[in-house]
């Protein structure tokens, strides 16, 4: 469906919601699925036991698809104002010059620093006791996680991270292009760093990369241990705060480690 410049502005915003949750719902099937799959069939000793699969599976795909809607209708929202009434500083159009495409990284880099900065304040709050129980307990009954722990957060958790990026792209002008980068990003991350496996050579995460990016060795340790490794796509916060507390060494070896150590 395209819209029209003739619709009222709550058609206009409910199609928007609804086509966003739709689209995001549908990218988690297919990145999560996918992902799931290359791990059944690569590192199939890796995640929960096999009795418990199941159960823990079907609870991350329902959290996920009520978050698919907590994200969907605020992003969808700005979408439609953005495509229909030139709201927000979403541009598009070819970059011009030198500064033009420099805009590009740079604001998708400020997107996701921004992003990280809230997540990794909010994730420590979200660990105080009262609010643990409450609200981040959901996330952290995947133990391990798999690919389909993506999205899977209590709905108060959701709505903390589905108003960051509607709100930044009120703040920081960006090139929908970047926009779309930061988005895949964000997908990307979500389910690779729950996979419970590396994705990337061991030579990366133990090099340069993985001293500055979070990946699955990374946030495998947060899921264990709990209060450390509470950033999103930085080491930054961590290891400015001291809550660093590196890799899980496992991910970095023999995925069946990771299965037999998790159950004990
Ligand atoms: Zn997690
Ligand atoms: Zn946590």
């Amino acid at each position: 469906m395209r819209y029209t410049r003739q619709m009222s502005l709550p058609t206009l915003l409910a199609v928007g919601a609804a086509l966003m949750t739709a689209i995001v719902a549908a990218r988690y099937f297919v990145v999560s699925g996918v992902l799931a799959m290359l791990t059944l069939r690569l590192h199939p000793a890796v995640g929960p036991v096999a009795g418990k699969r199941p159960a823990q599976v079907r609870h991350e795909i329902l959290w996920s698809l009520a978050s698919a809607a907590i994200y969907g209708v605020p992003a969808g929202i700005v979408g439609a104002l953005w495509h229909e009434r030139g709201a927000t500083l979403i541009y598009d159009g070819a970059p011009h010059g030198v500064l033009g495409w420099l805009a590009l990284p740079v604001s998708a880099l400020a997107f996701l620093f921004a992003h990280d900065t809230w997540f990794y304040w909010s994730h420590r709050w979200m660990h105080r006791p009262a609010v643990f129980a409450r609200v981040h307990a959901v996330h952290h009954q995947s133990r391990p996680p798999t690919a389909w722990a993506a999205m899977s957060f209590h709905w108060t958790e959701a709505l903390t991270g589905a108003v960051i990026v509607p709100l930044l792209v009120f703040v920081i002008p960006i090139h929908v292009a970047a926009l779309m980068a930061v988005l895949a990003i964000m997908t990307w991350n979500g389910v690779t760093n729950h996979m419970g496996w590396e994705i990337y050579p061991r030579s990366w995460v133990a090099g340069a990369w993985g001293r500055v990016l979070i990946t699955a060795s990374h946030h495998h340790l947060h899921h264990r241990h709990y209060r450390c490794n509470y950033g999103l796509y930085f080491r930054f916060w961590d290891q400015v705060c001291g809550t660093d507390r590196g890799w899980a060494a496992e991910l970095l070896a023999s995925p069946d480690a990771v299965h037999s150590s998790a159950r004990n």
